[in-house]
């Protein structure tokens, strides 16, 4: 990418999908900066209502922090409020689906509003790269004076994990049967990432 915006000229949907530490928030961001989306995490919007101290905020708080999903309704919900009343060129599900249900509901979220998904883009991590990453960001925020997530802890994010791999990656298997998947090495330097990205985005754009 050359740090130029490359508006879309259709609308593109489309998941970034993998296990925490995958760098879904970061290329989330590179991807809405070069192509205008927007960006809808749930993990995000969780936190803010925790933060802002709302009944659901507090009731899904302990969950976050034992690495545990939250509900299937709460997520729909806060995904569906946004469908409805958000404007976009294409919306990036960040964190969402994490579960079949999800993943189902969303098809349906999609179609009520007429709307596609155009690809599902897998993020391929090793597990020991992405401990390395998490504990990493903890101790970078820690230095910084900046607040640390409640849940980027070794003994959380081992129940992460494992709720990922349980939960979540059978959503792979899932959305390649639906000819939407598309996978990236999420290994190499955030700018290579980034541009293998934008070159998927750029193909969907085009078809
Ligand atoms: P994230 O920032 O995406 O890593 O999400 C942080 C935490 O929020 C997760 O570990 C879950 O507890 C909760 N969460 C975020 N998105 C979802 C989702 N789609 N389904 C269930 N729980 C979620």
């Amino acid at each position: 990418m050359d740090g130029q915006t490359k508006p879309l000229t259709r609308t593109v949907n489309l998941i970034l999908l993998g296990p925490p530490g995958a760098g879904k928030g970061t290329q989330a961001e590179r991807l809405v900066e070069t192509f205008g989306f927007k960006q809808l995490s749930t993990g995000d919007m969780l936190r803010a209502a925790k933060k802002s101290g709302t009944e659901m905020g507090n009731r899904v708080a302990a969950v976050m922090e034992r690495g545990e999903l939250v509900t299937d309704e709460i997520v729909v919900g806060l995904i569906e409020e946004q469908l409805t009343t958000a404007q976009a060129d294409g919306f990036i599900f960040d964190g969402f689906p994490r579960t079949l249900a999800q993943a189902d509901a969303l098809g349906a979220l999609l179609e009520k509003t007429g709307q596609s998904l155009d690809a599902v883009i897998e993020m391929q991590v090793d597990d020991a790269v992405l401990v390395e990453r998490i504990v990493g960001r903890a101790e970078k925020a820690r230095a910084a004076g900046e607040p640390v997530r409640a849940d980027d802890n070794a003994e959380t994010l081992t129940s992460r994990l494992a709720t990922y791999h349980e939960q979540t990656a059978p959503l792979i298997a899932y959305y390649g049967e639906k000819d939407v998947l598309r996978s990236v090495d999420a290994m190499g330097s955030i700018d290579r990432i980034a541009s293998d990205l934008g070159a998927i985005v750029a193909n969907v754009n085009e078809t």
